[in-house]
């Protein structure tokens, strides 16, 4: 029997449950396997009604291009095969969801839908329109947090030393085994076969930006999950910050996309034996990840410096004027003209492979604030490149790292510097201390 934790739900508008199908509007979490909102709406049915999955496109999302939409087709392709080996309909709807959504809603006569959580700006404003437009209720479910976002905490969290306590506390009752996904009871609607090669030839996005070479969907992400828990895990805590090591996951797209679970990965993280590597990942999986999405849902204005703590903006103000020995323009970073071979190979690591690893990430961002006019062009530029050429970009792990680096969020006052104030500042002489520059230069530059 599935019976999904009720702290993992929230109702977003008022109806009453009515007869007729469930609609499970699939956002966030493109994923047959390991997804609470599936999973409740599975609950829903029962053994009486239909359930329908329905994905809503968009002809163009936040500036993503052809690199981002190939991998999240080729994702959602599959899950359309694994649902219908279940017997479940999947449906997949052209053009805004809050345009869309509801008039399918009440075509299919629908009693109820169910959807992902997701703190993004945009996704919420879908689901208040939806939720205003439906006559049904509409409820979002987290299967993006282990410890629901939602009920963790009902503030913005100062930092990880903050959110820590509160996560772990919660984690022995949420960090529980998924239940499986029943095949469908009732027979659906019989939704025709999505033509995937006609929804590619529609899409209205930048082609210059190519896909990548990283397998897509579930599938691919289950074997990359074992793969780095069998080979790689051993080595996280020692080797996680040696770009040449490439001992981290690489798993921030699948989690990003939702073709994992991050709960499926750190109960398989959590099952090998006791060790530093095994805390050191589930603190970056659960505790980091998790402070983003806290970070998002309580600052609506997540991609602004203005979201900067009060002593980050102040020092970075008395640190304005500071002369800078170099500027680049958003064009010379994106070609990586810029006078550093290392920031340079960090650049063509992100535009050739769509995954820069994460101590560049760092360093890279620090720089273009550095090399910028001001901290506010710093924190557009990074996030524009940041957004237009990983994989994983418009997540709010991105936001907040770019905020971290450059404004200080969930960070605290340093050392002052020119430029940087009190930020933490990074230059190339640490980076050589802790791993070969040169070789790095060498395979990216
Ligand atoms: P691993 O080291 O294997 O970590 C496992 C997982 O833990 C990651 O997949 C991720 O979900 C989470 N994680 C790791 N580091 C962090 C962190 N610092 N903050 C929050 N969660 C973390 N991450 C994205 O998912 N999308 C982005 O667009 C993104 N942009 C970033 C931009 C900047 C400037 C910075 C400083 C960080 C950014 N990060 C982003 C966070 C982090 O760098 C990546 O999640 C990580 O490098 C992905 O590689 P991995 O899966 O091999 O990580």
């Amino acid at each position: 029997m599935i019976k999904v934790d009720r702290r993992r739900i929230n109702k977003l508008n008022l109806p009453e449950i009515s007869e007729g199908a469930v609609v499970y509007w699939m956002s966030r979490e493109q994923r047959v396997r390991d997804n609470w909102g599936l999973l409740h709406a599975r609950e829903l049915a029962g053994s009486t009604r239909p359930l329908i999955v329905v994905f809503c496109l968009v002809p163009s999302f936040l500036g993503a291009n052809l690199r981002q939409y190939d991998f999240m087709l080729k994702g959602l392709q599959q899950v359309e095969r694994d649902l219908r080996g279940l017997g479940y309909d999947f449906a997949l709807l052209s053009g805004q969801p809050d345009q869309t959504l509801p008039d399918f809603v009440r075509k299919v006569r629908a009693g109820i839908v169910v959807t992902d959580f997701d703190p993004l700006r945009i996704k919420q404003q879908w689901q208040v329109n939806i939720g205003q437009k439906l006559n049904v209720p509409l409820l979002e479910v987290d299967g993006h947090n282990v410890v629901p976002a939602r009920f963790v905490t009902d503030k913005r969290e100062y930092g990880a030393r903050t959110i820590r306590p509160k996560i772990q506390k919660l984690l022995p009752e949420f960090l529980e085994e998924f239940p499986e996904l029943l095949p469908a009871s009732q027979k659906g609607e019989g939704f025709p076969m999505v033509d995937w090669d006609q929804v590619r030839n529609s899409l209205e996005v930048d082609e210059s930006i190519g896909p990548v070479d990283l397998a897509s969907g579930e599938a691919a992400a289950h074997a990359a999950l074992n793969e780095f828990v069998e080979h790689g895990l051993g080595d996280y805590a020692e080797k996680r910050n040696d770009p040449n090591a490439e001992a981290t996951s690489r798993l921030s797209a699948y989690y990003h996309f939702g073709q994992l679970a991050p709960q499926r990965a750190a109960l398989t993280v959590a099952s090998r034996p006791a060790g530093d590597s095994v805390d050191s990942y589930l603190e970056e999986l659960i505790i980091r990840r998790e402070l983003s999405d806290n970070f998002c849902l309580h600052t609506p204005n997540y991609d602004s410096l203005d979201s900067a703590p009060e002593w980050a903006l102040k020092t970075l103000a008395e640190h304005s004027a500071d002369r800078r020995d170099y500027i680049y323009s958003y064009d010379e970073f994106e070609q990586a003209r810029t006078h550093s071979a290392l920031w340079n190979a960090a650049q063509s690591q992100m535009v050739r492979s769509g995954f820069m690893h994460g101590y560049m990430r760092m360093y890279w961002a620090k720089k273009i604030l550095e090399w910028s006019a001001s901290a506010e062009e710093a924190l557009r530029i990074t996030i524009a490149l940041n957004d237009r050429f990983e994989l994983d970009g418009r997540d709010p792990n991105g936001y907040v790292g770019a905020l971290w680096s450059i404004g200080g969020v969930h960070d605290r006052g340093w050392k002052k510097r020119p430029v940087f104030g009190s930020i933490r500042y990074m230059n190339e002489r640490g980076c050589r201390r802790k791993f070969d520059v040169d070789a790095y230069v060498r395979k990216w530059g």
